[in-house]
């Protein structure tokens, strides 16, 4: 049986959950439930980081132990989980008896290999990053005390005996580890940061302190407390039994190690792709197969913060709305690895749009028709004539692609296009509806077969989209399934098992609507006014200094951006307008001899004649692999002339990363040629 372990990042007990943190867990969460349903070995580990500085601090303003302080915040991580249904196998605190034992043998590994050496730490530290800065991690302040960048205050200067990592010894290890396993960083354009900054060279990691007690002692001298982030990332090998035998020992490690998907915000992707791989090679253990970074959620375009009054908070977000349709959003808006925007306008309008208009939609008026024209037996499909019965099998066959790309699209974590792919599906099976009118049908005795035919057809591809679409959404699938009088759990059949025509030999159950329209206006109202409630609450706030836990940026945070929100220059409808954007497609493509980065195409705009086209992206696609392609041109820009070749028009293509490398915009469904965008 193959297995897959997935981890989130542990979280950091000094801040209250928030959305980016229920993003990663709903990732981890829907991964899980996709790969867990075609019957792989799964493992879902989540959890809190609970030691250093910053903690003990906390507990010591709220006058308790610490102990009890971090249980507190641990409760209201799981309470939120639980209440989104998250099946995480384990949850790990860095407090736990048995990850202590597992770190604390990982360290004596890494020492008896030669990587850890002690010496004499001196810096400016930061208590909020708890850590020693770097100069570029700082900017200058007052009396030359530098002020950290992040948290906005003054450094501490400290000295103390440190043990150290031999970071500077992996450099070249590294470099070949990334180059032998492309899959490791993810997406592309984080491992290209990711090797620049370790081909810019390493210095050794200080894992130690003496200053700091809330922690795990170093072994044979515990006068020194772990480096925080030698014991929190410990925590991804120690929950699957290593060093321990608590959780499962040896035989349990060698099941799930190395991890498949290690989820991680971008802004702790360093710790992740270069220190914690260190870690492990230098202990003589494989790094994981994948880190991904995932994107940070914005707010109408903006970084969310209390200042801008953007922040979505989670109870009010979890009034309104079902776990089901939130974690919808969370997937199908975002792309994955990029920044998303987060807006309860636009959640609202996807529940609205996709889950109600489209997949609750497709099922109510399917299920009902049953229960009314057939008595509630989904039929048998009918001998309906040549015309109908093409129709549905371009049904059939639509709905087969959709499962296909679904799970292309998922096993490479675009669960935004795999969703998508799935939507296609169900508005080709809503014209196939629209079209057959099987309400007229219905009312001639003599088409019984083809009202048969079509209510057969869009109740199997129902059937299909419920099976692909349940570990997106876990609890709508499974109620749809129930009303269709299939048993079961719908998270437990592999797609693959599915065949279409088999029908349920019992009676469809009530038809009630799953997923009920929100009226837009009326909920936004709700929203405006509980947002203004909670800010009237916080107003007599304290200084951001006494407060205990709630203000302190987290360690392993998640919903935070680092980079302010780019200004926007609008322009109006009308000059949009005169940009003329229509689809076109690649009839012949060749190389544009000495010029190494031009391909010269011929492209078919629907006109009397194709077009000559060229386009700077010869050095990221294969000519001929892009021949047949449908593509998005600018067919009324100015004809220019590139090496002496006339250029009639532009290909759009997006320009990803530092080195703007293209990636042609096109479609997802068949259209024709020439069709005009707007
Ligand atoms: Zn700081």
């Amino acid at each position: 049986m193959n297995k897959f372990y997935v981890t989130t990042p542990i979280y950091y007990v000094n801040s209250r959950p928030h959305l980016g943190h229920l993003y990663t867990t709903l990732v981890a969460d829907t991964v899980i439930n996709f790969k867990r349903q075609r019957r792989f070995d799964t493992f879902f580990l989540t959890g809190t980081d609970e030691h250093g500085q910053n903690i003990e601090r906390a507990a010591e303003k709220a006058g308790v132990d610490v102990k009890q302080h971090v249980d507190g915040i641990v409760a209201e991580f799981q309470q939120i989980f639980s209440e989104f249904k998250v099946g995480f196998d384990h949850w790990i605190r860095t407090t736990d008896d048995y990850h202590k034992r597992g770190v604390s043998a990982l360290w004596r590994r890494v020492k008896k290999n030669g990587f850890i050496y002690k010496g004499q730490y001196e810096g400016w530290y930061c208590v909020g990053c708890n850590g020693f800065l770097s100069e570029d991690e700082t900017i200058a302040g007052p009396d030359d005390i530098p002020i950290c960048k992040i948290h906005e205050r003054p450094l501490e200067r400290l000295a103390e005996e440190s043990y150290f990592f031999k970071l500077s010894a992996l450099q070249q290890t590294l470099l070949d580890y990334y180059e032998s396993h492309p899959e490791f960083i993810r997406p592309e354009s984080r491992r290209n940061e990711v090797m620049s900054f370790v081909r810019g060279g390493l210095n050794d990691l200080s894992v130690s302190r003496v200053s700091v007690k809330w922690g795990i002692p170093v072994p044979d001298d515990p006068a020194h407390t772990m480096y925080v982030w030698f014991d929190a990332l410990s925590n991804y090998i120690t929950a699957i039994g290593y060093g321990n035998e608590d959780r499962g020992g040896e035989a349990q490690f060698n099941k799930y190690w190395p991890a498949d998907l290690q989820l991680v915000g971008k802004d702790i992707l360093r710790f992740h792709t270069v220190y914690w791989p260190a870690f492990l090679l230098a202990a003589g253990l494989e790094p994981p197969k994948t880190v991904y970074a995932h994107g940070m959620w914005l707010s109408g375009g903006r970084k969310m913060s209390k200042s801008l009054g953007n922040v979505i908070d989670l109870s009010i977000l979890r009034r309104h709305f079902t776990p089901d349709a939130i974690r919808y959003f969370c997937l199908r808006e975002m792309v994955f690895g990029q920044d998303g925007d987060f807006t309860y306008e636009a959640l609202l309008d996807r529940v609205n749009a996709d889950l109600a208009g489209g997949l609750g939609n497709l099922s109510s008026r399917t299920l009902t028709m049953i229960q009314r024209y057939c008595d509630g037996r989904i039929p048998a499909p009918g001998n309906a004539g040549d015309d109908l019965v093409g129709q549905a099998d371009d049904v059939r066959r639509a709905v087969a692609q959709a499962l296909v790309d679904f799970d292309r699209e998922f096993n490479l974590y675009n669960f935004s296009r795999a969703i998508e792919a799935v939507w296609t599906a169900i508005q080709r099976v809503d014209k196939f509806i629209s079209d057959a009118k099987p309400w007229d049908l219905a009312k001639k005795p003599d088409l019984r077969e083809a009202l048969n035919l079509v209510l057969h057809t869009a109740v199997q591809a129902l059937r299909h989209f419920t099976v692909i679409l349940a570990p997106v959404l876990p609890e709508s699938t499974q109620a749809i399934w129930e009303q269709m009088g299939e048993s079961g759990q719908v998270r437990e059949l592999p797609p693959a098992q599915l065949e279409w025509g088999e029908i349920p030999d019992q009676s469809i159950a009530e038809v009630k609507p799953i997923f009920p329209r929100l009226d837009k206006a009326k909920v936004m109202d709700e929203i405006k006014q509980e947002e203004e409630a909670k800010t009237a609450e916080l107003a007599p706030a304290q200084p951001v200094a006494d407060a205990p836990t709630a203000e302190l940026p987290a360690r392993m945070p998640v919903a935070m951006v680092e980079e302010p929100a780019p200004g926007i220059a609008y322009i109006s409808i009308d000059d949009f307008a005169k940009v003329e954007l229509r689809v076109g497609e690649i009839k012949t493509a060749e190389r544009v001899p000495k010029a190494d980065k031009l391909l010269c195409f011929t492209v078919d705009l629907g006109e009397p004649a194709p077009r000559q086209i060229l386009a700077g992206i010869a050095q990221y696609y294969e000519p001929e692999k892009l021949i047949g392609r449908k593509v998005i041109v600018v067919a009324n820009l100015a004809p220019r002339k590139l090496r002496g070749l006339e250029s009639q028009g532009m290909i759009l293509a997006a320009s990803v990363g530092d080195e703007g490398r293209p990636v042609l915009a096109g479609f997802l469904e068949d259209v024709p040629n020439g069709v005009k965008l707007r």
